[in-house]
């Protein structure tokens, strides 16, 4: 469970608007439902923006009420559905979803979404100085400024659950695996998956595949007491394929790979009690963080405590810690 800070409200807020953005995360209804609901409580009215940031600037919008945000707490996916906007990067495009907050009477915005999203937010609350709170969702765990995001729990969760069930028809053939998990730019997924699952080897996207040392890894395993089974987690990286092309390279070489693509099963299913737990915080907090007039900022988690972190201080995207990999090593035979 978390720290909460003090927060005291400062400033009236009548009306705030929520939107999720980016690759959905399993938890992002249980963060909609907690501002909605933490919203009214304080007799705020809430205002659902459909789509992400194309519904802002299309003006989609319309009022929550507490039976609309009832029974989602359990489901993946959002309510208020995502997507991903790329006319938002014009500066005029950012102006005339401004335009429509105003119109609307909005004193608050809460964006819920992942890296790209913030940077969204970033933006828009640069030029526009409009109060955000922005709720890192995304099952890549790759925000700077949290120790987790909401979705990341759940989404390695899946991950292993597959993994162990590969195990079992792996150990009953001897075969080898190639898992791959999601993880375009960041290893975060397939490093928590590869460990928690004992994967044999773990391929990030940060690191070239190097086909010798793949191969070298899987020989030495071979000529050692032969292993019943050998899973090699792959994140897809940002060229399709990647998983593919690393078994047909394999398969020159002598192996016999098995490919098991997860996909988008990774991005579904019901939230963990940690992501809900960590979404509800989250989204109750992001009301009074608007309340107490500091918007512009994250939220996140660290070492524990529920933190703000203002958005103009946020860098890039997480990297990954190498030191894990190499840990990860020690333990694979
Ligand atoms: P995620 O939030 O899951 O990382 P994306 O990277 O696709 O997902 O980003 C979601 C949306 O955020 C984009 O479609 C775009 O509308 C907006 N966005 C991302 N980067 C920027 C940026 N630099 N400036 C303005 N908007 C951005």
């Amino acid at each position: 469970m978390y720290h909460l800070p003090e927060l005291t409200p400062t400033v009236e807020i009548r009306r705030i608007a929520v939107l999720t953005s980016g690759g959905d995360a399993p938890g992002m209804n249980a963060a909609i439902r907690a501002v909605t609901r933490a919203a009214l409580h304080q007799g705020i009215d809430v205002l659902g923006i459909q789509r992400g940031y194309s519904g802002l600037v299309e003006a989609d919008i319309r009022p929550l009420t507490s039976p609309l945000v009832g029974n989602i707490l359990q489901r993946g996916g959002t309510l208020l559905k995502s997507d991903r906007c790329e006319e938002f990067h014009k500066p005029a495009v950012r102006w005339q979803g401004y335009e429509h907050l105003r119109e609307m009477e909005v004193d608050g915005l809460v964006v819920i979404g992942g890296d790209g999203s913030l940077s969204g937010a970033r933006q828009f609350a640069a030029e526009t100085g409009f109060p955000m709170v922005v709720l890192p969702a995304t099952i890549d765990n790759d925000i700077e400024g949290t120790d987790e995001t909401i979705g990341f729990d759940t989404a390695a969760n899946t991950g292993l659950d597959a993994i162990d069930r590969i195990r079992d028809t792996a150990n009953s053939h001897q075969r080898l695996f190639l898992v791959e998990v999601m993880g375009r730019d960041s290893g975060f997924l397939a490093t928590e998956v590869g460990i928690a699952g004992g994967a044999e080897m773990i391929l990030v996207p940060e690191q070239a595949i190097d086909l010798d040392r793949v191969s070298e890894a899987l020989q030495q395993g071979d000529s050692s007491a032969r292993p019943s089974s050998r899973i090699i987690v792959v994140a897809e990286g940002r060229k399709p394929g990647r998983t593919q092309r690393l078994a047909q390279a394999l398969t020159e070489r002598g192996f016999n790979p098995q490919v098991c693509i997860l996909g988008h099963i990774q991005r579904g299913g019901n939230p963990s009690a940690r992501d809900r737990v960590l979404a509800s915080c989250l989204g109750a907090m992001a009301v009074k963080v608007l309340q107490a007039g500091q918007g512009g900022c994250l939220l996140g988690v660290e070492n524990r405590h529920l933190v703000q972190r203002p958005l103009t201080d946020l860098g890039e995207r997480l990297p990954l810690d190498p030191a894990l990999l190499e840990l990860a090593q020690l333990i694979q035979q």
